[in-house]
């Protein structure tokens, strides 16, 4: 018997989860982008805004993980929780875990985040927070021979620098969430206690465990209420090496803020342009909701009053959620990325080392119609939509697209 066929399919299960729409026009920090200052490659960095909408639409996921991007996941995230244990056994572990719901009244912005690891310098008492990412392969060089941190990363640094830049300010996020873990943890046995049907506090069960705080509160209420340190921690998955920088922001004389690298001012994107992004992806959110809720009252279905039971208005939202997801192209953000580079943008990249000599080389290949593969972005390479969203921006090219997945799968 081979064991392997069975984990995999678990494995595979366990990484692919199933897509569902968002009621709320939540954001998410692997969902920031900002506008680059160098457009060579593309207008922007990160998250592109289609992409994010169709996460919030719960578009059906039309690339799914494959065994060995499910293994590589896994071993990030092993990776990346034993930097928690050794900052334990090295001393300097404040807390992990740390939830923060960033809302904003004015901009509407709604941003929930994780710390990773805050941590403490054991001589000068001043706190920070770690974010620790794995990375391998020609990436992986960048970072550690090119002495520059992946910008989606430094985006996620310079948003906690600029939502916690003191110590002060990062004890109470630590203690509001250690506070809320306790109140959740009451509550659930107050229920337990009553006889409570479980699926009536099912919402308090996961939030609880959802909710994954570890504190040092010794630790915690010794250290300095002064300006923090926001440090990206790397280690790389296949050659084992690390590299950290020390990131920071810092603000031009016409106001606007732009990160820092060691102290060195890096002006790839402004901050600002990272929160304007945020809104625009929630107003198309907003829009989406605003035309699915039309639709749905057009077919009759009104909104049920603030007192009707909850499972009427349940209902109500997952109509809405339904049309939400259905909603025509009229509603989408824009493509940001190309998912194909024509042979002089090809050259042009290779020539700015912006891909690698190998990818380069597998492009100048000649090819068959069979074995046909274009090159573009990675982001497109990688996004979870890339067949429902080049199928209808090149609908030529709908065949094509689905072949190429169907060889992909056949290949895992
Ligand atoms: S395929 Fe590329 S352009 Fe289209 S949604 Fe995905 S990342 Fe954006």
């Amino acid at each position: 018997m081979k064991l392997f066929p069975i984990l995999n399919q678990t494995m595979l299960a366990q990484e692919n989860r199933d897509s569902y729409g968002s009621w709320e026009s939540k954001v998410w920090p692997s969902e920031a982008s900002a506008v680059l200052s160098d457009q060579r490659e593309s207008n922007i960095v990160g998250k592109c805004h289609r992409a994010a909408f169709g996460r919030m639409m719960g578009w059906p996921v039309t690339n799914t993980v494959d065994a060995v991007a499910a293994r590589r996941f896994i071993a990030g995230r092993l990776m990346e929780g034993d930097i928690t244990r050794l900052a334990k056994d090295a001393g300097v572990f404040v807390a992990s875990g740390v939830r923060v719901q960033v809302q904003d009244e004015e901009t509407g912005l709604h941003l929930p985040l994780e710390l990773d690891l805050v941590a403490v310098n054991p001589e000068t008492g001043q706190l920070g927070i770690g974010e620790n990412k794995t990375i391998y392969g020609y990436g992986a060089k960048k970072v550690i021979e090119g002495g520059q941190p992946k910008l989606e990363g430094l985006m996620q640094l310079v948003i906690y620098r600029n939502e916690f830049p003191t110590g002060a300010i990062l004890k109470q996020v630590i203690i509001d969430g250690w506070r809320r873990k306790q109140e959740l943890a009451e509550a659930i046995q107050e229920k337990v206690a009553e006889g409570a049907d479980p699926f009536s506090y099912k919402s308090l069960t996961r939030e609880f465990e959802r909710n994954r705080i570890e504190v040092d509160l010794e630790k915690l209420a010794a250290a300095d209420d002064g300006p923090i340190f926001t440090n990206m921690l790397y280690e790389t998955r296949d050659s084992c090496e690390d590299r950290e920088f020390e990131i920071g922001i810092f603000e031009d004389d016409n106001g606007l803020h732009w990160p820092t690298i060691d102290g060195i001012p890096a002006k790839f994107f402004t901050v600002e342009s990272i929160y304007e992004r945020y809104q625009v992806l929630q107003r198309y959110h907003e829009a989406a909701k605003l035309e699915a809720r039309r639709r749905v009252a057009r077919d009759g279905y009104m909104e049920p009053s603030e007192n009707a039971r909850s499972g009427d208005i349940w209902k109500y939202k997952e109509r809405v959620l339904a049309e939400m997801k259905n909603l025509p192209y009229e509603f989408w953000p824009p493509a940001e990325y190309e998912w194909r580079y024509d042979e002089e943008k090809i050259e042009m990249l290779f020539q700015a080392k912006l891909i690698s000599k190998s990818a380069y080389e597998a492009s100048q290949r000649k090819k068959t119609a069979k074995t046909y593969k274009p090159m573009g972005h990675w982001a497109c390479a990688f996004c979870n939509f890339k067949q429902k969203c080049v199928a209808t921006e090149f609908p030529e090219m709908a065949h094509l697209v689905a072949d190429l997945a169907s060889q992909e799968e056949e290949a895992a």
